[in-house]
C-alpha cells in the first residue's frame, strides 16, 4: 500500500513521543513566534512523499510542542488523552465515518448509543436522557442551554425553534457569580446575551447561595433557566443540587449544570456525595477529554427530556434518512452534520477503565491534590488559599501579585512542571490542577520540592530588591 509506511512511522512517532511521558524532564518549549517560522514558506506547488510529509511535520512541530500529556502538567483541567483513547482515535480517523445517522454508519452509531447508556449508568443521571456527542463541555453547555431555551419558551406557548427569539417572551437566566465563562459563550451564541443572566452571589468557595437563589427568583415573572456548576474551575466546590433543583422547580424553571470534570465524581464512591441531587437538574455538561481522559473533541450533552434536546438539534433533509423513535440518530443530539465517530474513543476508555478505573483514577487525583496541599502547608511563604474539594488547589506565593506570578513564570522556566495562574476573590494565585491519568499521590513530595526551590529563587529576587 502506497501510504503504509507513512501510517507506521506516524503510528511510531507518537508511541515514541507518549514513551516520554513522565520521564521528559526538564523541558524548554519553543514559542509560538518560533513555530510560525518554523511553519512559514509559501504554499507548495508540487507534492511530496507521503513520508516526507510526516517526517517534515514531525521535525517542525517537536519543539514547540507542550507535555499537556505529562503527568506533571497541571495547567489546566484538561486530561492526558490517554493511549488507548488515543489508540482508538486513529481508528477513528482511518475508518473515516463520517457520524450523522445510524443507516449510514452502523457501527459508529451503536458505539455512541452504547457509551451514552454507560455514561448514563457511571454518573448515575436518569437512564432514559439522552445524550449527544460533541466537541467538547463548551459545544455541551451550549446544545443543554439550546435544549432549555426551546423547552422553556415552548411552555410559554412560544416555538423558538420556527418562530427564532424576536417578539419571544423574555427569559429570565440565574447563574452563579463564579461560573466558567463558556457558559455566557453558549449564552451568547443563543441569542440570550451574554451580560442578561441574574448573577446569584457565591460562598467563599464559589458555591451559589439558595438564600440568594430564592431571593432572586421571588421578584422574577415569566420563564427561565437556573444554571448551575458541579466542579468550579479554580475550587472544584459543588452546588447544593438538591436544594438549587428544588427551588428553581418549584418556579417552572429549567436547570442546566455546567460539570465540564466535576461531574465525574459521580463515578467515584468517596466524592460522589458532592455532587447528590444533581441528577434532578434538566440538562448536563460534562467533558470526555477531562476526566474520561479521551483525547480532544470529546464531551457530552446530556438532555432528561429527550424531546426537547431533539427538537433544538434535529435536523430535516430529503436526502438523509429520516430519524426514528426507537433509532438513536447520532446527528439529531449535536449542532453539526458532518463530523468524527465520536463514540470510539469514550467507547473505549470506558471498556478499558471500567467503573473501578474511573473511580481509581479521580480519586488519586484528588489524593495528589491533598498530598500536594499537606506538603506546602506551612512552608514559608505560601498560603494554601483553598483547600483542595476534590482535584484543584490555589496557593498564594510570597503574599503578593508579583511573587505568585513570578514564582509561576519561574516553574514554567525550568519546565519540570507547569502550572498557571488565576485571579481568585481579587489576589492572583497559583492554580494546580489535576487531571492527569498518570498523576500518583507519591509525586506529590517532589512537586512540592519544585514549587518551593523555584520560590526561593524568586524570594532571593524580590527580597533583594531587583524585581521589576
Ligand atoms: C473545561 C471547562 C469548560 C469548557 O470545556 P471545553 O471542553 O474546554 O469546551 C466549561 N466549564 C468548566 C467548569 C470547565 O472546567
Amino acid at each position: 500500500m502506497l501510504f503504509e509506511d507513512a501510517m507506521r512511522q506516524a503510528a511510531e512517532e507518537a508511541i515514541a513521543y507518549r514513551e516520554r511521558d513522565g520521564k521528559r524532564g526538564p523541558v524548554a518549549v519553543a514559542t509560538y513566534a518560533d513555530m510560525l517560522d518554523k511553519f512559514s514558506q509559501p504554499v507548495p506547488e508540487m507534492g511530496s512523499e507521503p513520508e516526507k510529509v510526516i517526517s517534515d511535520l514531525v521535525a517542525r512541530a517537536t519543539p514547540g510542542l507542550r507535555a499537556m500529556t505529562d503527568p506533571g502538567f497541571f495547567g489546566w483541567v484538561i486530561g492526558g488523552s490517554h493511549p488507548v483513547g488515543v489508540a482508538a482515535d486513529w481508528l477513528t480517523s482511518a475508518w473515516g465515518q463520517n457520524t450523522g445517522n445510524h443507516f449510514a454508519t452502523p457501527a459508529a452509531s451503536a458505539a455512541e448509543t452504547v457509551a451514552g447508556r454507560w455514561l448514563l449508568d457511571l454518573l448515575d443521571l436518569p437512564r432514559s436522557a439522552s445524550v449527544g456527542f460533541t466537541t467538547g463541555a463548551s459545544m455541551a453547555n451550549f446544545v443543554g442551554l439550546a435544549a432549555a431555551r426551546g423547552e422553556i419558551l415552548r411552555r410559554a406557548g412560544w416555538d423558538v425553534e420556527a418562530e427564532g427569539l424576536i417578539g419571544a417572551p423574555r427569559i429570565n437566566l440565574l447563574i452563579g457569580a463564579d461560573a466558567h465563562e463558556t457558559v455566557f459563550m453558549a449564552l451568547r451564541y443563543l441569542g440570550l446575551g451574554a451580560n442578561t443572566s441574574i448573577r446569584i452571589e457565591t460562598d467563599e468557595v464559589g458555591r451559589m447561595r439558595p438564600e440568594a437563589l430564592r431571593k432572586g427568583l421571588e421578584s422574577l415573572e415569566g420563564p427561565g433557566i437556573v444554571i448551575g456548576q458541579a466542579g468550579q474551575l479554580n475550587t472544584g466546590a459543588f452546588d447544593d443540587f438538591t436544594e438549587i433543583c428544588a427551588i428553581a422547580h418549584e418556579h417552572g424553571y429549567w436547570v442546566h449544570v455546567d460539570g465540564a470534570f466535576g461531574l465525574w465524581a459521580r463515578a467515584s464512591d468517596r466524592y460522589q456525595q458532592l455532587a447528590e441531587g444533581v441528577d434532578r437538574a434538566d440538562s448536563w455538561a460534562v467533558d470526555g477529554h477531562k476526566w474520561l481522559q479521551t483525547p480532544y473533541d470529546s464531551g457530552f450533552v446530556i438532555v432528561a427530556d429527550r424531546g426537547a434536546h431533539v427538537r433544538a438539534m434535529q435536523m430535516q433533509s430529503s436526502y438523509l434518512p429520516a430519524g426514528s423513535e426507537e433509532e438513536r440518530e447520532p446527528a439529531a443530539y449535536v449542532p453539526e452534520l458532518s463530523r468524527r465517530a465520536r463514540g470510539f474513543a469514550a467507547w473505549a476508555m470506558i471498556r478499558y477503565l471500567g467503573r473501578s478505573g474511573i473511580a481509581d483514577m479521580i480519586d488519586a487525583n484528588c489524593a495528589f491534590a491533598a498530598a500536594l496541599a499537606q506538603a506546602l502547608r506551612g512552608a514559608k511563604g505560601v498560603r494554601v488559599v483553598a483547600e483542595p474539594i476534590i482535584n484543584q488547589l490555589l496557593l498564594r506565593i510570597g503574599e503578593s501579585d508579583e511573587a505568585t506570578q513570578e514564582t509561576i513564570k519561574e516553574i514554567q522556566r525550568r519546565g519540570r512542571l507547569f502550572v498557571g495562574p488565576a485571579l481568585w476573590r481579587g489576589e492572583w494565585v497559583m492554580r494546580i490542577s489535576v487531571t492527569n491519568y498518570g498523576t500518583r499521590p507519591e509525586q506529590a513530595e517532589a512537586v512540592a520540592h519544585e514549587i518551593l526551590e523555584a520560590w526561593q529563587v524568586i524570594e532571593a529576587r524580590v527580597g533583594g530588591g531587583q524585581a521589576a
